[in-house]
């Protein structure tokens, strides 16, 4: 692609040009072992390290496996050292050297959801090795959907989730976020489907005696976590936004998606203004089928994103600022090991706040953050102490575990807090410090405590004395520094919600321009004051049962369960077997289970409804419903 950047960063030279083949970049953190190893990942790579790795994958639809074959290019510190990949549920696993004679390789027990060990002996002169293998329908990364399970019904669809660590069920790797790679892909799949990948794509080709199928090729040659590794491939069609902005949908969504995220673009120069240039080339965002478990994944050049976002008034996009900021925190400077999330999501919350702001104003981003806060403190209270703890302790524990609103939320305010303290001008510049520092490299807790010793706290020493790190970093709570955002639109709502639960209609004090948030303050605020006759009345005013914006509904689905108002019922079922975003079903079942008679329904419609979702949704619903 003639694409070539080179910056000087910290004393690491990333020198990144357009063509295919190993570029390796040792970081100085893998020069020894780390720390901190990550838990979750059996590699060694201060070791030996792969820095690039070229893969050849046929998509086969009728069995729901990939078969791959990749090279993987490899940096040795010790002759002596066997190459470690992570790996699970993949059969046919076949080591060969370059020379083409095989090498040995043992593969570990199987430890639960982690996966197992692929230990590969090496050839003294070996730089690289072919691995091959065949994953298995089980596998946890990808989805394979028939086209009764898509939104147009037109074809089959797949995709890959990496997060956390889920990349090794499709890809034999160093599943780890503490090392970068670059990557190549030529991937094999019928005609009339169309393969997307987080990286440039460079368009298909034919094979030779076989017109039933073209392969697809994309690389990045810009280094990346393995769970940033990502493909799509189905009926999908694509529209432009900008020269370097396009959307992805199946045709029955194409047109609405590019409607909807029209407004890409203007949030990429947003993004810029504020945290520095865009250093990944495209941003174009992959709307999936409904069944993707996920709002938003931030797999670079290509966001995967949910068809909920899609609300025909692009009250939702806050999602895209959410994953477009990404691109800064979570895949320029990646979390060293999942104990570090909150640095992917923390900061990543604070940016897209800031976005929001520079496009709609301080008064949206007040009222997404209050909303915020509340929902924080609401889940805290059914975490477990560990569990709300910024550095967390996933010793024994997968990553799924730490998964709640404090990595984001709690990470948030912690940079809100230091933002009050300082003033907005440091606080910018200290996140362009920041991610300049960390380019391309995994950044640590530590990392950020020694970065903040070293410059902020310095540079302001008397503002910054009044923060407690170690109590926001390491204690679980939620500090009583915590900032707290004032909204007057949810103050109005709050208001609104007293006056109707004490009898006035709804019609007198609701506002029919409300928007989404304050819709969703108003939802919550009714709780468990809400009769089911109440509930009634205010669907017959504003038709709440029939909302096309998925938050909305969702709330008000939840609602409708937890009160007994049957109005609900049909569209609740509805939702269920077409939706498989993991946010929206865990709270529906959760409430129906909170009757003996709503679980037996629970359990009836999720029986149906579970092959549409996704392993990441399945793994929380499984335990719910049969508790
Ligand atoms: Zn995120």
């Amino acid at each position: 692609m003639g694409k070539v950047l080179v910056l000087l960063m910290g004393g690491v030279l990333l020198v990144s040009a357009g063509c295919r083949g190993p570029k390796p970049v040792l970081t100085p953190r893998y020069s020894q072992a780390p720390e901190n190893p990550d838990l979750h990942s059996a590699s060694q790579p201060w070791l030996v390290r792969v820095v690039h790795v070229d893969m050849e994958l046929q998509l086969d639809f009728e069995s729901e496996c990939l078969v791959g074959s990749a090279v993987y290019s490899l940096q040795r510190s010790d002759p002596h050292e066997p190459l470690i990949l992570d790996v699970a549920s993949l059969d046919q696993i076949s080591v060969h050297g370059l020379d083409g004679e095989p090498r040995g390789f043992h593969l570990g027990d199987t430890q639960e959801r982690l996966g197992q060990a692929l230990t590969i002996q090496l050839e003294e002169f070996d730089q690289a090795v072919r691995v091959r293998w065949k994953t298995r329908p089980e596998g946890e990364a990808l989805q394979w959907l028939g086209p009764e399970q898509t939104a147009s019904g037109l074809g089959p669809f797949m995709y890959s989730q990496g997060q956390a660590i889920l990349t090794r069920s499709w890809l034999p790797i160093q599943d780890t976020p503490g090392n970068r790679i670059s990557w190549s892909a030529r991937v094999t799949a019928p005609r009339d489907l169309r393969v997307v990948m987080s990286g440039e794509g460079t368009g298909a080709q034919e094979i030779p005696g076989d017109p039933s199928r073209l392969v697809w090729q994309h690389e990045l040659s810009l280094t990346v976590p393995p769970y940033l590794i990502a493909l799509a491939c189905g009926r999908l069609e694509r529209r432009a936004i900008s020269p370097r902005v396009a959307v992805f949908a199946e045709p029955a969504t194409i047109e609405l998606a590019a409607t909807e995220l029209g407004g890409t673009e203007a949030m990429l120069v947003a993004a810029e203004k504020l945290f520095g240039p865009y250093l990944w080339g495209r941003y174009d965002v992959l709307v999936l089928p409904p069944a993707f478990p996920f709002g938003g994944m931030e797999n670079p050049l290509l966001t995967f994103a949910t068809p909920t976002i899609l609300a025909g008034d692009r009250s939702l996009v806050s999602l895209i600022a959410h994953e477009l900021a990404h691109s800064w925190s979570g895949n320029l400077v990646t979390n060293e090991t999942w104990e570090d999330f909150w640095l992917n999501e923390g900061f990543t919350v604070y940016c897209e706040q800031r976005i929001i702001e520079e496009i709609f104003g301080k008064g949206r981003s007040e009222m997404e953050q209050a909303l915020a806060r509340t929902d924080l403190l609401a889940e805290m209270e059914t975490l477990e102490p560990w569990q709300t703890v910024l550095a967390i302790d996933l010793d024994g524990r997968h990553p799924d575990m730490g998964f709640s609103w404090v990595p984001y939320e709690k990470g948030a305010l912690l940079l809100r807090r230091m933002e009050e303290l300082v003033g907005r001008e440091d606080i910018d510049d200290f996140l362009s410090a920041w991610f300049e520092a960390h380019a391309f490299q995994s950044a640590s807790t530590a990392d950020f405590e020694e970065f903040i010793a070293a410059g902020l706290a310095k540079l302001r020493p008397g503002a910054m004395a009044n923060l407690d790190l170690n109590l926001w970093l390491h204690q679980p709570g939620l500090p009583d520094d915590a900032p707290m955002a004032i909204s007057e639109s949810l103050l109005m709502v709050d208001a609104a919600v007293s006056r109707v639960i004490a009898g006035t209609d709804p019609a007198m004090v609701i506002d029919a321009e409300w928007n989404t948030f304050q819709w969703l303050r108003f939802i919550h605020g009714l709780g468990q004051d809400a009769s089911p006759e109440l509930l009634g009345t205010l669907d017959g005013q504003f038709g709440l049962t029939s909302s096309g914006n998925a938050e909305v509904l969702c709330a008000w689905l939840e609602l409708g369960v937890r009160r007994g108002y049957g109005g609900i019922d049909e569209r609740l079922e509805q939702f269920l077997l077409t939706v498989g975003r993991r946010k929206y079903l865990v709270p529906l079942y959760d409430a129906l289970c909170s009757s003996s008679e709503g679980r037996v329904r629970a359990q009836q419609i999720y029986l149906r409804a579970r092959p549409l979702y996704h392993a990441v949704s399945t793994q929380t619903l499984d335990t719910l419903i049969h508790d």
